[in-house]
């Protein structure tokens, strides 16, 4: 018979023999001195368990290793370990994970995400696409200082309304000028780059 298409690429394709009812299942990982975990997780520090949000890009990792090893029980992103060594707050699992703990980790690993986990894997995302979203904001801006006292109009900047000579300014596609910082401050509580003086929509893609 063929294999059955996988339906959510998200949730595991292969499942341990020790799989349990509640889709936990048990491993024993074996890290080298020094050697990266390679995973991303996130977790509450009070409540139990935490949950992979992803896995780092290099091979060499222990968890890499596992997976190249371990078909059936590979840890993915979507999985929540609640055990690592006896410890089970997110915490204590996230200390027990560190470089230079433990060598041998027995964790308990489970498929079935508790109502929090999903919530705390979903702001996990929330928050790594808001840094994504600052950090282009950021090149942005970069991109659109002007150079120095002699480019600075003789203005105020109307954020702030304190003089534009002595800051770092910048220059919207607009032509308005404004402090850097400000300009800053003033895009990362919006929800979408606007001038504050004309409203003209700034397209972040297309100004890098
Ligand atoms: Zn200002
Ligand atoms: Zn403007």
């Amino acid at each position: 018979m063929p294999a059955m298409p996988c339906c959510f690429s998200f949730f595991r394709c292969r499942f341990p023999d020790d799989l349990d009812e509640r889709g936990t299942f048990q491993i024993s990982l074996q890290r080298r001195a020094g050697q990266a975990l390679g995973i991303m997780a996130a977790y509450c520090p009070d409540y139990d368990g935490l949950v992979i949000e992803g896995l780092t890009e290099e091979s060499d990792t222990a968890i890499a290793q596992w997976n190249q090893e371990h078909p059936e029980a590979e840890l993915l992103a979507g999985l929540a370990i609640m055990e690592v060594n006896g410890r089970r707050k997110g915490e204590e699992i996230m200390a027990e994970l560190r470089p230079g703990r433990a060598e041998t980790l027995e964790m308990r690993v489970t498929q079935n995400l508790t109502p929090v986990q999903w919530t705390i894997l979903r702001e996990a995302k929330r928050k790594k696409r808001c840094l994504k979203r600052a950090e282009e904001v950021e090149r942005l801006l970069e991109l659109l200082v002007v150079g120095g006292d002699r480019d600075a109009p003789d203005e105020c900047c109307s954020i702030c309304l304190d003089k534009l000579h002595g800051s770092v300014i910048v220059r919207l596609p607009c032509g308005h000028h404004f402090h850097k910082i400000c300009t800053a401050k003033w895009f990362a509580s919006g929800t979408c780059q606007k001038c504050p003086l004309c409203n003209q929509k700034m397209s972040i893609s297309a100004a890098s």
